[in-house]
């Protein structure tokens, strides 16, 4: 009857809609980790620099890469290192507020967000983030540690790639001068 047919119809519409919400979400989330991918790395970078364009209140960028990552995978193998990733997003996750934004940006590097965060809490936050994985008891290895670089978005910029490529110079000054380390481009 015409009445199946119409059940049958808004079955098969939930249907399509939960699995299109769970497409979304694969598209947006690493599945090693489970956290944000570089995808939605990037959309969230986008909407908080309009954010900041219009309500011109700064957000604050890190950069965090695992130091020596590679001698995890050489000495430990693949699986091993995939381990210890999923160990640092989970100490990043357990250690940030649920606004702040945190992805994994490629690799062994993670991405950071602080929306409306100075530059002195933004420093505060960092190393705490790096306390946390410098004290935390990691899979595989005995000690793990990472290195974070941390930069201010401003409104003057213009892209929200300045900020994170500031940041990407902060990490790299952090592991010339000796890793385990927070290095930001407005503190000397
Ligand atoms: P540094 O302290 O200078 O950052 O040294 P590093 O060894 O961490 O740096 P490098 O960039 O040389 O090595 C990063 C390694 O991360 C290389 C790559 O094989 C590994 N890697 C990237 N993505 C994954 C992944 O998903 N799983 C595993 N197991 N390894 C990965
Ligand atoms: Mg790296
Ligand atoms: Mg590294």
């Amino acid at each position: 009857s015409n009445h199946e047919l119409e059940d049958k119809v808004a079955v098969r519409t939930a249907e399509l809609a939960r699995s299109n919400t769970e497409l979304e979400r694969l598209a947006r989330h690493d599945t090693l980790t489970g956290l944000p991918n570089r995808r939605a790395c990037d959309e969230r970078l986008a909407l908080e620099f309009d954010r900041m364009r219009r309500t011109g209140q700064a957000y604050a960028v890190m950069v965090l890469d695992v130091d020596h990552f590679k001698q995890v995978n050489d000495g430990h193998g693949h699986a091993a290192g995939d381990r210890v990733l999923r160990h640092v997003a989970e100490v990043l996750r357990q250690h940030l507020r649920s606004t702040d934004f945190v992805g994994r940006n490629g690799g062994e590097e993670f991405l950071v967000l602080l929306p409306q965060t100075p530059a002195d809490e933004a420093l505060r936050v960092a190393q705490k983030l790096r306390h946390a994985v410098d004290t935390t008891v990691p899979p595989v290895v005995e000690h793990l540690t990472i290195s974070i670089g941390v930069s201010m978005a401003d409104p003057t910029q213009t892209d929200a790639e300045v900020a994170v490529r500031e940041a990407d110079d902060q990490v790299y000054r952090a592991k010339q001068n000796g890793r385990n380390r927070v290095e930001s481009s407005f503190m000397r």
